[in-house]
């Protein structure tokens, strides 16, 4: 099994001191609020804030004092922790039109960037993102439709009428290496751009456990079946609200049947064939990639990252605003 804590994946780590203690306390929460040293982390529709140096680094934009966000459209404060000595609040901003942000900062889907920012920062910035998309879609409450009210520091949304709770939910998702010993199990989806292959995946059922998902899903979508599954490691991915959970299987019968069409194509690769560029695969920071990493490195003289002719999917180019 992976020791993930002390390689952890992208988007993940201890990166920051949650201080949920925190979350009840009024009176603190006031004082941090009006704190010139607390940091905020605006999100508008789903963007992250981001900031470029003149030698090219990009880092994450945090807003300082709530004059700074006076001018703006906000909808409330969610407290994210205590983050380099800061306290970090997440803000979303509302308005159809992007915000003013001051200090050159631009708003970039995450996604795009992550992979760019220092890792704590990309693992910040995705809580923050994660959190926000979760407020904006319970102003409502499921139980009676009345509107929600943000208490406990934004961690619980509130009827204002019957008084339910709803709490911030996850999308469990399995992602699975698939290997038959010597090969790897890769497929495709339409819609992505030509050669990129990537491992299985698929979100976790109700009634499921993970490893009935993860025999399901490689089933499904390649007509293959595992017999033993083994947890790796975990990443959360805020795209909207997924946790990537990630396995390696074991495959019992290999023959591809890819009658569900929800893959244009899966295959059986070696690593010799993954080397020699035969396929792009997915970006650095995802788990996917880790989980082909670990397998190619069991097993192989030079590791993934050194190939010369090893092809990585490279996400398009960021546009403005
Ligand atoms: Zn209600």
């Amino acid at each position: 099994m992976a020791f993930t804590r002390s390689h952890p994946n992208v988007l993940a780590g201890p990166y920051l001191e949650r201080a949920a203690h925190w979350r009840k306390d009024e009176e603190r929460l006031r004082a941090a609020l009006d704190d010139p040293a607390t940091w905020f982390v605006p999100v508008w529709q789903a963007r992250s804030a981001i900031v470029t140096s003149s030698d090219g680094h990009t880092s994450a934009y945090f807003a300082t004092g709530m004059q700074t966000l006076a001018g703006l459209d906000s909808n409330g404060f969610i407290l994210l922790g205590e983050f380099h000595e800061h306290v970090v609040f997440a803000v979303a901003l509302a308005g159809e039109t992007p915000p003013a942000l001051t200090s050159g900062a631009e708003l970039h889907d995450l996604r795009l960037i992550a992979g760019e920012l220092p890792a704590e920062e990309a693992g910040l910035l995705a809580y923050a993102r994660a959190m926000v998309h979760w407020r904006e879609h319970n102003r409502f409450c499921g139980r009676c439709a009345s509107p929600m009210i943000a208490v406990q520091g934004g961690h619980v949304m509130q009827c204002s009428l019957c008084k339910h709770q709803q709490f911030p939910r996850l999308d469990p998702a399995v992602i699975v290496l698939v290997t038959d010993g010597e090969r790897a199990l890769l497929g495709r989806q339409p819609s992505w751009p030509p050669g990129r292959y990537s491992t299985v995946a698929g979100f976790v059922e109700p009634g499921e456990s993970l490893e009935d998902a993860v025999a399901r899903e490689v089933r499904e979508e390649t007509g293959v079946l595992v017999d033993t599954v083994e947890y790796h490691s975990s990443q959360p991915w805020p795209f909207p609200s997924s946790l990537m959970l990630g396995f390696t299987a074991r495959a019992s019968r290999t023959d591809i049947d890819l009658s569900d069409e929800e893959l244009e194509d899966a295959r059986w690769f070696t690593r010799e064939q993954i080397a020699a560029g035969e396929i792009a695969l997915p970006t650095t920071h995802s788990i996917s990639f880790r989980l082909i990493e670990d397998w190619y490195d069991g097993g192989a003289t030079t590791p993934l990252r050194a190939e010369p002719g090893v092809r990585m999917w490279q996400l398009p180019k960021r546009g403005g605003g």
